[in-house]
């Protein structure tokens, strides 16, 4: 990342007035708590400040406690011209959907990412796949811009920075992580609610979805992948719902012995949304681009048109081309 990176990016948020932020669509926990504490903390220094993700309805209902989620507009009502367009935790325009025009369409767009496959499609660029999550970086970002950081703003923040690191245990935790951490609870981020309504309040629903996956987790022992799945019939017969499952994989992925874990979601349309995770220094994130999906060397995902079974055998494929096995 070019050492000027911050100094741009604070310029180019202090020269606007009306800012629109977004994230990307399946939204996870780093997605939205960096897309809420940039939306409090300019919000607080006096911008005209409009968010809003792409696909709003799949909101994960585990993040709903977060401050500033009031704050949110409907993808539609987004001015088309801003002077400052900000899109967080997304690798390239497709992960902004059906909002990459008002992005394009924005007098300056600022990339805030931590994936190293970014395509770096912003004017500015605050882009390092050496932070733990966007949620870090927007941090970072409010420290050199001297912005304030009230309770509410941390809060969003360190649900970014728990939910990427998988509870700070992925390898993406390291001292930057911990101490951007520390920083955001002595500033006042509410650390039991967080792990109250982001880690203990599943649905009965999501619970018994859960077991169902885990009861037909199935081992591949000369790809060391472990992978298990969940049909749209199971979601009707158990009443969970899809944006629910984000955790589901990190339970597949502890399993001994194995380096790659896979889920895989169907979707309504039939499609199927493709998770991987990997353990052990094994990278996912070259087999998802080589689907057509992208993402980290430890999390990973795509989106496959063939049916589950197409799916597996495709991606068994993709693993050993890869040179897993
Ligand atoms: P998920 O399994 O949906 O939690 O995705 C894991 C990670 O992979 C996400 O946080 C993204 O960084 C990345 N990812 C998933 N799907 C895609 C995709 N279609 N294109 C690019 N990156 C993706
Ligand atoms: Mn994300
Ligand atoms: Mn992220």
């Amino acid at each position: 990342m070019q050492g000027d990176a911050f100094e741009a990016a604070v310029k180019a948020v202090e020269e606007g007035f009306v800012v629109c932020l977004s994230s990307h669509v399946n939204p996870d926990g780093d997605g939205i708590g960096s897309l809420l504490g940039l939306t409090l903390i300019l919000r607080a220094l006096g911008k005209e400040v409009h968010s809003a993700l792409p696909q709003p309805e799949k909101f994960p209902p585990q993040y709903l406690f977060l401050p500033g989620r009031d704050c949110l507009f409907h993808p539609e009502e987004l001015p088309d011209k801003a002077d400052l367009f900000v899109a967080l935790d997304c690798s390239n325009p497709d992960r902004l959907d059906g909002l990459w025009s008002r992005a394009e369409g924005a007098d300056v767009l600022l990339n805030v990412d931590h994936h190293e496959d970014n395509s770096l499609f912003g004017d500015v660029n605050l882009v390092d796949p050496g932070a733990s999550s966007t949620s870090e970086l927007v941090y970072r970002l409010s420290r050199k811009g001297n912005w304030d950081l009230t309770p509410e703003a941390a809060t969003c923040l360190y649900t970014g920075l728990v939910t990427d690191t998988g509870r700070f245990q992925h390898r993406n935790t390291g001292p930057g992580a911990l101490a951007v951490a520390s920083e955001l609870a002595a500033a006042g981020a509410d650390l039991a609610a967080i792990s109250r309504e982001v880690y203990e309040s599943q649905s009965l629903s999501y619970t018994r979805l859960m077991g169902r996956a885990l009861e037909r987790a199935e081992v591949l022992p000369d790809l060391g992948l472990v992978y298990s799945y969940v049909t749209q019939r199971d979601l009707r017969e158990t009443g969970a719902s899809l944006p629910e499952t984000e955790d589901l994989i990190d339970h597949l992925r502890t399993v001994r012995g194995t380096k790659v874990a896979a889920l895989f979601k169907e979707l309504e349309d039939g499609r199927i949304r493709v998770s991987l995770r990997s353990r052990d220094g094994a990278e996912v994130g070259p087999v998802a681009r080589a689907l057509g999906g992208g993402g980290h060397a430890g999390a990973a995902g795509y989106t496959s048109d063939l049916d589950l079974e197409g799916s597996l055998a495709r991606l068994v494929e993709a693993l050993r081309e890869a040179g897993h096995g």
